[in-house]
């Protein structure tokens, strides 16, 4: 598929944090980005298995529904002594509010439970890129790291504030938005999508 620049795609999410991060992701290729909020696309029930079952449900209902090329992803955070719990599970933790303390808590409160000290977790993130009535390609990335309590920073969002990459002394929440969109397991799987697709 090529994506010239001047086409719009869908974001198949209604995830503000998400979907900021994706246009910045994207900047570089001159698309016209609109939201699945934006354009009132209903958010499909995510019944798959896996980040990347998920992220293809998402891309086609958006794709189907408007009529242009979507993308989603599917991402959460696994940690290792839960048993990569939360793992797709990680917007549903946040209940209905998307109140990321509470689920931040349960964390720190299953690991206490196990008496794990130093807690190793990653991120995992499921690109999906569906056209209308065409194919859907999958595209993923993974950065690891520990967890630490209490949550510390605000310029994330979700589970940023309790994870430190690998070689990283502060969290998602802490550093420099640019410096995790280099470094993410969007970033990551970013960079898979761009080498596949004709991206100028
Ligand atoms: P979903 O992919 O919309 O089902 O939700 C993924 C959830 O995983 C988000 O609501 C966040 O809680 C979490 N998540 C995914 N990516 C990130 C990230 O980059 N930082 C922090 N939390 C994330």
């Amino acid at each position: 598929m090529t994506l010239e620049p001047g086409t719009t795609l869908v974001v198949a999410s209604h995830n503000q944090g998400k979907v900021r991060e994706i246009a910045d992701l994207l900047a570089p290729f001159a698309l016209v980005i609109k939201s699945a909020a934006e354009l009132g696309l209903a958010e499909p029930e995510e019944t798959g298995d896996s980040f990347a079952a998920n992220a293809e449900l998402k891309a086609r209902a958006a794709a189907g529904a408007s009529g242009l090329v979507a993308l989603a992803d599917d991402s959460g955070l696994a940690v290792d002594a839960l048993g990569g719990a939360p793992g797709i599970y990680s917007a549903r933790w946040a209940g209905a509010d998307r109140d990321f303390a509470t689920a931040m808590a349960r964390v720190e409160r299953e690991l206490a439970q196990r008496a794990v000290t130093a807690p190793r977790a990653k991120f995992v993130c499921a690109l999906a890129l569906a056209e209308p009535k065409g194919p859907c390609a999958i595209f993923e990335g993974e950065v690891s790291g520990q967890l630490r309590f209490p949550p510390k920073g605000d310029k994330g969002f979700g589970y940023d504030p309790i994870f430190i990459a690998e070689h990283m002394t502060q969290s998602f929440g802490e550093i420099d938005p640019a410096l995790k969109h280099r470094i993410s397991h969007r970033a990551k799987a970013f960079a898979k999508l761009v080498a596949a697709l004709k991206m100028p």
